[in-house]
């Protein structure tokens, strides 16, 4: 296939550091880290990375997975442009053009999440499916969508870890978000665990009932996914979704309670094999970035 012999770029902008990538014939070949810092910096020293790499003049197209929320309609003015963000300094920073002028060929832009998905799709778990999801639980909860090989986003891009889900019983615990307090992210994300538990949620005991009241959580997640965009994949990253052990068969066992006899099919040893982790590991957002430049000229 062309897209074999072809060289491409990537980048993957995260909430703590950013990568870019050259791959060639189906691997990275060159890759370089930077500490995600204030924008200037962080997309400069990358775009010089860029600017200088040796096989620039013969990139194919470059793509760019970012976080969010970030304007990906190419009609908008602000397109590329990150929008409002407690993160400092980055409201308003023009990711897309700011990378796009230090290269000369094609660029392509999604979420971080997005482009995680559509990797996980080509090269990974999720291949062939024709919808799946890419969670993340770590410093926040992200979701990509994937649906025929094509990430979803139209007015925005979906925004899963800002829903707002049903608390289990006699769950007091306010949320972090400092939009929304409890939703998704507030209550399962790695601060807010941090919050639940006072610190370490290794060590609260098997039996406390606030990992119950989490895997209630984390199950009404699983339960609307499945209600709103029916994947036949939901794959679960994050440092958080990795790095909890138990945390994903206590919420899948609850799943069946929810949909309570609707879906009758989806019972709990079918969720397991739905509910599935990510097989591309730290390089799904990497290789998502190059996923989306095969597609700037591939359609
Ligand atoms: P990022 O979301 O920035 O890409 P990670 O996915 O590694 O990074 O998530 C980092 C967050 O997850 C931190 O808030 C950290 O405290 C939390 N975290 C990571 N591993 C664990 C774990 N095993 N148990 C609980 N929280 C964890
Ligand atoms: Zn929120």
């Amino acid at each position: 296939m062309a897209e074999h012999s072809q060289i491409w770029a990537g980048v993957e902008l995260g909430g703590t550091k950013a990568i870019a990538v050259v791959w060639r014939e189906g691997r990275i070949v060159d890759r370089t880290v930077v500490p995600t810092g204030d924008p200037q910096q962080t997309i400069g020293a990358i775009g010089n990375w860029l600017a200088a790499h040796p096989l620039r003049p013969a990139f194919a197209g470059l793509g760019i997975a970012s976080f969010g929320p970030i304007r990906l309609d190419p009609e908008a003015d602000d397109f590329g442009h990150i929008l409002a963000t407690p993160k400092p300094g980055w409201s308003g920073a023009p990711v897309y053009t700011a990378l796009a002028e230090r290269v000369a060929c094609p660029v392509a832009l999604d979420t971080d999440v997005n482009a995680a998905a559509l990797a996980e799709y080509r090269w990974g778990a999720g291949q062939g499916y024709s919808s799946l999801v890419y969670l993340t639980i770590g410093t926040g909860v992200g979701g990509g969508i994937v649906v025929d090989g094509h990430p979803v986003h139209g007015a925005l891009h979906p925004e899963i870890g800002h829903l707002r889900l049903r608390r289990a019983e006699g769950d007091v615990f306010a949320g972090i978000c400092p939009f929304h307090g409890n939703c998704i992210e507030g209550l399962i994300a790695g601060p807010a665990l941090a919050a639940r538990f006072g610190g370490d949620i290794h060590a609260a005991g098997a039996d406390d009932p606030r990992r119950n009241f989490l895997a209630s959580d984390l199950a009404e997640l699983f339960a609307t996914l499945v209600m709103m965009v029916s994947p036949q994949r939901i794959m679960v990253g994050g440092g958080v979704g990795l790095g909890v052990p138990g945390m994903l068969d206590a919420a899948i066992a609850k799943v069946p309670a929810i949909l309570n006899g609707y879906l009758p099919q989806l019972d709990v040893e079918a969720l397991r094999t739905m509910i599935a982790p990510p097989r591309l590991g730290a390089d799904a957002g990497p290789l998502g970035a190059i996923a989306l430049a095969q597609s700037v000229s591939h359609g």
